[in-house]
């Protein structure tokens, strides 16, 4: 099972669209984080370090569908804390769908097999679980033993019930190259529709500081992890980006392409670097002052290479020009084409 055409003809179209317009910038995956607590403390974390009462504060359903409506980007993604322990989850992904929204609910699955029947199958609905390599790798980067496995089983699970699951990866200085290739497999085997990589970003508050990328240390470290790439391996990412991360691309960051909205408002500027709030999402794109961010302009940019950065400049590229549009199609047909 590969990304529903349903999906791709939806994104290509809203992206197509505002382009011919002229709208220099649009949002193309909203981050709804509806509360930061967690039933996990991993090191790379920099979302929880929050104290009690504000890990108690949660969005309703209508606080989280009105900022989805008020943004009108095509995916949403639900990352956190741990969206399963909301207790109104169902109720806003339920919404979500209804206002036919791809919508990525990212989880450690921890919760995931016990909730599944809160959830309908849809082509809207995805799980896009947190995996950060084999057993050994993703208990060591979630801080806990077992929780690789109880992941596995809910994939399992989640699949034979006929929802969509996709997995989503974090990569630190310390990954293996011919691991997370072999992690590759492992993935895919499982059944899952396709593969999110990154590498983790430098959050100030997580407790470990010592295991983020350099660019450099990426680039190589995703040609290593993406040369002679297998058939099988299903990314669920623009091929673009894949080769930014490579190191066979620049692109500057578009922060506004994955806006972010969570307890405290719409987050400026991205979801990863936290330089204030406003309180609607017209303040965010039009009073942000975008040029002060990205990679060379400040100082907490300056390794960033995260897809919610740079993955919406990957897709920019696709449409506004020839050269990334036939990028774009050779990438995905040619992979290992140099
Ligand atoms: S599972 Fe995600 S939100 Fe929870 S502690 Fe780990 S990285 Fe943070
Ligand atoms: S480079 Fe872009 S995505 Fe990364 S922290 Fe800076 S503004 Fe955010």
């Amino acid at each position: 099972m590969s990304v529903p055409v349903s999906q791709m003809y939806t994104v290509a179209h809203y992206a197509l669209s505002q382009h011919l317009r002229g709208v220099k910038r649009y949002p193309l995956v909203m981050m709804l984080e509806p509360l930061f607590r967690c039933n996990l403390e991993c090191a790379g974390c920099g979302k929880i370090q929050y104290p009690d009462h504000i890990l108690n504060r949660r969005l309703t359903p209508e606080q989280c569908l009105a900022a989805a409506d008020e943004c009108g980007a095509p995916i949403v993604s639900i990352p956190g804390g741990e969206p399963l322990i909301h207790p109104e989850m169902p109720a806003i992904v339920e919404g979500l769908v209804r206002r036919k929204k791809y919508v990525y609910l990212c989880t450690n699955a921890i919760l995931l097999e016990r909730k599944l029947q809160d959830y309908t199958p849809s082509k809207y609905l995805t799980f896009s679980i947190h995996m950060d390599g084999l057993k050994e790798e993703h208990d060591h980067a979630v801080c806990r033993d077992g929780v690789y496995d109880v992941a596995v089983k809910a994939i399992k699970a989640a699949l034979a019930k006929g929802f969509r699951v996709t997995t989503n990866t974090t990569l630190f200085n310390d990954a293996a190259p011919a691991r997370v290739r072999r992690f590759f497999d492992e993935m895919m085997e499982l059944g899952v529709e396709g593969m999110m990589i990154s590498p983790g970003y430098s959050y100030e508050k997580a407790p470990d500081q010592h295991s983020f990328l350099s660019r450099e240390r990426t680039h190589s470290l995703f040609a290593q992890l993406l040369a002679q790439r297998k058939r099988s391996w299903q990314f669920n990412q623009s091929p673009l980006f894949l080769e930014f991360l490579m190191g066979k691309r620049e692109y500057e960051c578009t922060p506004w392409g994955n806006p972010t909205y969570n307890i405290f408002g719409w987050q400026r500027p991205c979801y990863l670097l936290q330089d204030g709030y406003v309180s609607t999402f017209r303040e965010l794109m039009e009073e942000t002052e975008w040029e002060r961010y990205g990679s060379g302009r400040h100082e907490q940019c300056r390794d960033c290479m995260v897809h919610c950065g740079y993955e919406a400049s990957a897709v920019k590229d696709t449409f506004s020009s020839w050269g990334g549009f036939f990028g774009t199609v050779r990438a995905t047909l040619f992979p290992n084409a140099v």
